[in-house]
């Protein structure tokens, strides 16, 4: 679990700006919900048999004795308070959440145990081209961060829920013929998850399953003409997409629609966002039959991205515009009445305050944080109701004006 410091907090916002930015530009609003809920929540939304669930949730008893977790992600948590609140009755909704997410996993570059996520969620909708406007706005934001080039779209239909389930008995039945040559970890998920085992990195699973039935050749007719209706509207939009048939997604909510975002950039930890349709997910958690589809993306990772790529706009960082440097024994107190009047003007302006210090340890302070200018208050200056004024850029002289004259010349500026 990491700090995030001052010096990393301007890109944080910067992400954190975008993003909200895109979600007002689609008419998508925000929800908040709490970090914990009931533990019951998750094993039956995300899957008793997910890895999630089984070993990397944070899970603790309160003092009532009732077992409550850390949330893993946000989507169950979303679907539970929208059927709470009534959100889905008769009506669609577009929503999105941000905040941290717990999951006890082996720290690494990229994979943390307490990171953030974007999450976005749209209940009511069942169309493709709700998936697609999802992967739209993700598009989007690539390109307004300039990561376009950095990132590729995998995509795959798992079918309905009904034609996973004929898959996956048929996978169990090829796969429980080689069960001792399996690697450990695929042995153990042949009774609970065996769609996982695709994904095996062990190189003779690997190879056993380079002779599995495959999805593809289970899906239900509606299915397959969701995923093309999809394939279709991205290709007219000019999204670039490479169809993975081993795509599977690590949580068990998910039907038809599963897609991910990808980035070589960053090592083994690549996917920067990750979701798919999950129809079936509102009436598991005790709601009305209700289509959704979402996606998370992983907020240490794009600002990781950022900075590896050096994508973050120097401006970013520059966080005062103002630097009030004070001469006298008392006198940056005796000048913060005319620093508020400067406030009341110009609330936009980022001015920052050198409290004590001699003058020049503070113009040094004036000069390393970033400020264009210095705004020297001395004895005289406040005797005069002035300011003195000096550029700390470029070649400009200082000048001394009344206050009035140095919010007009702020302005301006
Ligand atoms: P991964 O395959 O990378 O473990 P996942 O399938 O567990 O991802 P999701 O649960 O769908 O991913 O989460 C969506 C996104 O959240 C991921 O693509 C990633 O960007 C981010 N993410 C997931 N787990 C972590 C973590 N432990 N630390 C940092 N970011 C994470
Ligand atoms: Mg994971």
């Amino acid at each position: 679990m990491n700090d995030l410091l001052p010096d990393q907090s301007p890109a944080w916002q910067y992400l954190e700006g975008k993003f909200r930015q895109l979600m007002a530009s689609y008419g998508y609003s925000e929800m908040r919900m709490p970090i914990v809920e009931p533990s019951g929540l998750f094993s039956r939304g995300i899957g008793a048999g997910t890895d999630i669930v089984e070993k990397e949730m944070y899970t603790f008893a309160d003092r009532n004795g009732e077992s409550l977790s850390m949330r893993p992600e946000a989507t169950a948590g979303c679907v539970r308070a929208a059927i709470q609140h009534g959100l889905l009755y008769n009506q669609v909704q577009r929503l999105w959440t941000s905040g941290p997410m717990f999951r006890y996993e082996r720290p690494q570059k990229g994979r943390y145990r307490q990171f953030y996520q974007f999450s976005v969620e749209s209940f009511g909708m069942a169309g493709a081209d709700i998936d697609a406007e999802l992967i739209l706005l993700t598009a989007r934001f690539w390109k307004e961060l300039g990561l376009t080039e950095h990132v590729r779209l995998e995509l795959n239909t798992l079918g309905t829920l009904e034609a996973r389930q004929n898959y996956r008995s048929a996978l169990v039945e090829y796969l429980t013929q080689y069960e001792s040559e399996l690697d450990e970890d695929s042995q153990r998920r042949l009774s609970i998850n065996p769609m996982r085992i695709l994904d095996s990195k062990d190189e003779r699973t690997q190879e056993i399953v380079k002779g599995a039935p495959v999805l593809q050749d289970y899906l239900d007719d509606e299915s397959r003409e969701h995923f093309e209706t999809l394939k279709c509207i991205l290709d007219a939009a000019g999204v670039h997409y490479v169809v993975n048939p081993t795509l599977v997604r690590g949580l068990d909510y998910y039907s038809r629609t599963v897609f991910e975002w990808i980035t070589d950039s960053l090592g083994a930890q690549g996917t920067v966002c990750g979701g798919g349709r999950y129809d079936a997910l509102v009436e598991l958690l005790g709601g009305k039959p209700t289509p959704a589809v979402g996606f998370a993306m992983g907020q240490e990772r794009l600002v990781l991205l950022l900075e590896t790529l050096n994508l973050i706009p120097d401006s970013v960082n520059k966080t005062i515009d103002v630097a009030v440097v004070t001469r006298g024994e008392g006198v940056s107190g005796r000048a913060m009445p005319v620093l508020e009047s400067i406030r009341n003007r110009l609330p936009d302006l980022r001015m920052q305050v050198n409290c004590g210090g001699g003058f020049k340890g503070q113009m040094k302070r004036a000069y390393n944080s970033g400020a264009e200018f210095a705004l020297i208050i001395g004895e005289d200056e406040l005797a005069a109701g002035t300011v003195t004024i000096k550029p700390l850029t470029g070649d400009e002289p200082q000048q001394t004006m009344d206050v009035n004259a140095v919010i007009g010349y702020l302005q301006a500026k």
